[in-house]
Parts: C-alpha cells; structure tokens; sequence
C-alpha cells in the first residue's frame, strides 16, 4: 500500500450569529485547512491543522507532498522524522508543524482503516472506558461585557449535562474576577469551572488574577503568561493554589522537553493538530510520563480534530496509575462551528455527561464530502 495521492482542501464558513473574541482577537469566520491522503489500494484517510490554512495548505502542497507521494502510510514515525528534519532549519515550531500534524493524523487513520482498528488500540490501547468532555465557550461579544449573557450561556451548559466548563477570561484582572464570580454562583459549587486568558497577562497580574479567583474553586488556569514566558510560568504556579496548565502553542516533543524540564506547569496541554500529530503526542506522553505530569489534550477545529482528540484521551496514560485516578477530560468547544458538527457524519454521544470507549475503525470518521465541496474555497 503506497501513498498516490495528497489532497488538500481549505473550508471556510462565516459566522452567522454574532462575532466573538477572546482575548487576543475576534472571530467573524472559521477557516480550516484539512487533508485527505489517498493510497494506491484507495484507502484514504484525514487530517486537519489548526492556524492559518492557507500557510499550511502551501508548505503541504509544496513540500511535504512530493516526499510523501510512493512512501508507505505504515513507516509512519519514519516520516514524520523526514518531514520534519526537512524544515527542521527554519519551521521547528508553527505551521510546518501543524502542517506535519495533518499528515501525521491522516497515516494514523489510514493505518487504522487497514487493519480495521480504532487509533487508540494503535497508540497502545484504551486505558478508559469513559472521558469527560468539557464545554469551551463564554467568549465575550463586547469588550464590556454584559456577565448576565455569560451567566445565561454557562447555565445553558450545565443543563446540557456538562460536567465542566472553561470560560475565556483574559480582559482585565478585576473584570475577569466579577466575571469568574458570577458564573460560579450561577453554576453552583457541582461543576467544575476552568479559566482561560489565552497569555493576556504577565506573572504580576495573573498572580494577582489567581488570588482573586481562588475562592471560586477553579480546576485550572490555562496560559495564564505568554507561551514564552517559561520564568513567568514557573512565578505564577508558585503563588497560587490554582493549578496552572499549558502547552497549546508548543510544538513537537523537543518543545514540550523545555516545558516538562522546567517544570513549570502542573497541566500539559498540547493539541494533535498543531504539536505534530499523534506521533508526535506518543513522544510528548513518553516525556510526560516519566517526569508524571497530568496531560488534558487541547482541541479546537472540526470534527477530524476533536475525533483525532478522542483517540488521544482514550489512549493516553494515567499520571501516576492507581486504583482511583482522576477523569480525563476532552476539550469540547461549543461556539459556532458547522465543520466541528458536520464534517464527520459520527456524531458524537455524550451521556450523563461522560463520552464511552467508541468502536470504530481509524480516527473513527465518516467524512462529509459534501459539507467539503459547499464551503471549500481557493
Ligand atoms: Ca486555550
């Protein structure tokens, strides 16, 4: 079985309700750029990176098709290392990686479909029988936010059996206070409640941040200091009781290698389709494990990325293993997104609150090839 064919696609769809930011920009469209790998035998499998699509779509096209065209899905590890070592000189981090994560997921679910196994068994096999998902939203449709439209939408979660919530804070440490409150009282004390500036401060003002939510029970601070911002970090996880998580913006398993060192998170969080795929998530667990740092997957895009971010729940290990462990929880964004809803006709079953060990073959989609061609562009 030998590559033939790398298509890629890039989809692209305006939002119909209001726009919304969170901390460091506005969204008024989502634009993904995704990629189908076509065997001679006519398997064909699909990944997607997260950013700018149409960067990733042209280091794709550009370089990494014509090596990846006659290789075999199966010496996968072999080619990420190609690809990689490829732009290693200039692209070690951003979209050469996400690019590389596309790929990396597409082989994994190729590899999947041939041998008629879900990824995760692949990966090492399923370590759970259930993960919690966890509903992403409370972005802000204004920069002076009314706290009773975020109150309104957290209490739509809570109904809807989501046992945890993150809310996007990030504008303002006491704004982000009121803010946290209110949703907290509105929620009540039973459901987890996780916060995310998106690196809207520095190590001054997220401490002073952490200290004033502390009383609100909050599961994690995520990026609280820019991803950079290693000392920043480590300043903010030593003065507040909160834990601190991050990761999403670090790429491949020599990026994490720093972070794990350093020691400067107590939650790691990378994302299959930015930090290299799955293959390069197996290496980062290697690392996570040894050092036995908690890891939740980061997970935003379209159904390819939160199946592919199924997988990797399900298959990643316990820090440390025990005969009570605490859940794994998968990111779930909930704004507007109809490739996150319809891309992969596998519809996702939350129940009570929790997602079930899934059967399936590969990353476990069942591509849209429709919703592809309405909102494809370029
Ligand atoms: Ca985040």
């Amino acid at each position: 079985m030998k590559i033939k064919e790398v298509k890629t696609y890039i989809v692209s769809q305006k939002l119909g309700h209001k726009s919304f930011c969170y901390s460091q920009a506005w969204y008024n469209a989502r634009t993904i750029m995704i990629v189908e790998i076509i065997c001679d035998d006519g398997l064909s499998g699909w990944g997607e990176a997260f950013g700018n699509a149409f960067i990733n779509k042209s280091v794709l096209d550009n370089v990494y098709t014509p090596i990846l065209i006659g290789q075999t899905p199966f010496d996968s590890e072999k080619i990420w290392d190609e690809l990689y070592n490829k732009l290693r000189d200039n692209g070690q981090k951003g979209s050469c990686i996400e690019a590389l994560s596309a790929v990396d997921n597409a082989l994994w679910d190729i590899k999947g479909k041939c041998v008629h196994l879900p990824v995760y068994t692949l990966m090492g096999g399923a370590r759970r029988e259930t993960i919690i998902p966890y509903a992403t939203g409370l972005y802000h449709t204004a920069l002076n936010q009314d706290p009773r439209e975020l109150v309104e939408e957290a209490v739509s979660y809570a109904k809807a059996d989501f046992r945890a919530i993150k809310m996007k804070i990030g504008f303002g440490v006491a704004d982000d206070i009121k803010m946290v409150q209110s949703v907290r009282e509105a929620i009540g004390p039973n459901i987890e409640l996780m916060v995310d500036p998106n690196h809207a401060y520095n190590a001054m003002n997220a401490i002073k941040l952490a200290k004033g939510i502390e009383p609100f029970d909050i599961s994690w601070i995520e990026e609280p200091v820019p991803p950079e911002d290693i000392k920043g970090y480590q300043e903010v996880k030593a003065n507040t009781t909160i834990p601190i998580s991050g990761g999403e913006a670090e790429f491949t398993a020599y990026g994490f290698k720093k972070l794990i060192d350093s020691r400067c998170v107590d939650i790691l969080q990378p994302d299959c389709s930015i930090t290299g795929g799955l293959t390069a998530f197996n290496r980062i667990m290697t690392l996570a494990k040894v050092e036995n740092i908690q890891c939740y997957p980061h997970v935003w895009g379209s159904g390819i990325a939160v199946a592919v971010g199924i997988n990797a729940c399900f298959a990643m290990p316990d820090f440390p293993e025990a005969l009570v462990v605490p859940p794994v929880y998968l990111e779930l964004d909930r704004t507007e997104n109809i490739f996150r809803e319809e891309i992969n006709k596998n519809k996702l079953i939350i129940e009570d609150g929790y997602i079930h060990l899934p059967e399936f073959e590969g990353l476990g989609i069942d591509i849209n090839r429709e919703l592809i061609e309405k909102y494809r562009i370029g």
